[in-house]
């Protein structure tokens, strides 16, 4: 599930900020964490785990996902100014 806080004084609004992804991780975990199903706890472990220095990866997990689209972003950009600029 992804929360955007839509604040028209970001640059980006309808791109999610790290509180947002923060905020839905937490929620993500809290509702992971009361499953009967031990595969949910699980993943609710591996989220709760998760931080910039040893991320865990997961498609599941919003504060990753953000962190690649960041990442997609500016590899597109980089692209762009280095390569498509002298094709
Ligand atoms: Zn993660």
């Amino acid at each position: 599930m992804r929360v955007v806080t839509h604040d028209e004084d970001q640059p980006y609004p309808d791109f999610e900020t790290r509180a947002d992804a923060r905020h839905s991780a937490e929620r993500l975990i809290k509702n992971l964490a009361k499953s009967r199903t031990a595969k949910h706890r699980d993943l609710a472990k591996k989220l709760d785990q998760c931080d910039s220095e040893d991320p865990c990866l997961s498609g599941a997990c919003p504060r990753c996902l953000r962190t690649h689209r960041v990442r997609w972003i500016a590899d597109i950009c980089d692209l762009v100014l280095n390569e498509w600029r002298h094709a």
